[in-house]
């Protein structure tokens, strides 16, 4: 697949991705069954991971989203600018963030602190993706989708340049 002036082939196909998803749901199911959760995407990458996260999720709920920046092109800028906050009210609730992938864990330490400001119950952390190799923050995901190494990856919401995001696949860089 080309988007612009990369190329990508395929890496992780779609059935392999629900079937995953299906058990980071049952995990999450066990674990907060009788709890007042609120799950936050973290847009823009994460709208089809928690789209598809949340149809398996069969307990009462709330669902929202928060949008941050940090990356431009294939690499970590490691600043985070808050675009659009949260503005449930969060405390005493059960928060479990939902992100697309957590590389170095800059994004994620940003939003961990924004939203632990508001006094949640508890918080987690699920992601899709995560590259363990090039982590270096505070909160790794409780629950994760796929441990990955540190390849440039598009697709199933996630963009190269703003585009790539609407494949039901998931691609590496070539
Ligand atoms: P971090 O702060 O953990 O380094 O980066 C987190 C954000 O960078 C993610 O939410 C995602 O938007 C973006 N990102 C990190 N790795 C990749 C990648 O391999 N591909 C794409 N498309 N975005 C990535």
């Amino acid at each position: 697949m080309q988007i612009e002036d990369k190329e990508f082939e395929l890496y992780i196909p779609s059935a392999e991705i629900q079937k995953t998803i299906s058990s980071v749901a049952e995990r999450i199911k066990n674990d907060y069954q009788d709890k007042d959760v609120i799950f936050v995407g973290v847009l823009n990458g994460a709208f089809m991971f928690v789209s598809d996260l949340l149809k398996q999720i069969d307990f009462k709920c709330e669902v929202s989203f928060i949008k941050v920046a940090s990356y431009e092109g294939t690499s970590s800028t490691g600043k985070v600018h808050e675009l659009i906050g949260l503005v449930n009210d969060i405390k005493d609730k059960h928060v479990i963030i939902l992100e697309d992938i957590v590389d170095t864990g800059l994004t994620l330490d940003k939003i961990y602190s924004m939203i632990d400001h508001d006094k949640p119950s508890s918080l987690e952390v699920a992601s899709l993706l995560y590259k363990p190799n090039a982590f270096n923050g505070k909160h790794p995901p409780k629950y994760v989708g796929f441990e990955i190494p540190n390849d440039f990856i598009v697709g199933y919401g996630l963009d190269y340049m703003e585009y790539g995001r609407n494949t039901v696949d998931i691609y590496k860089l070539k």
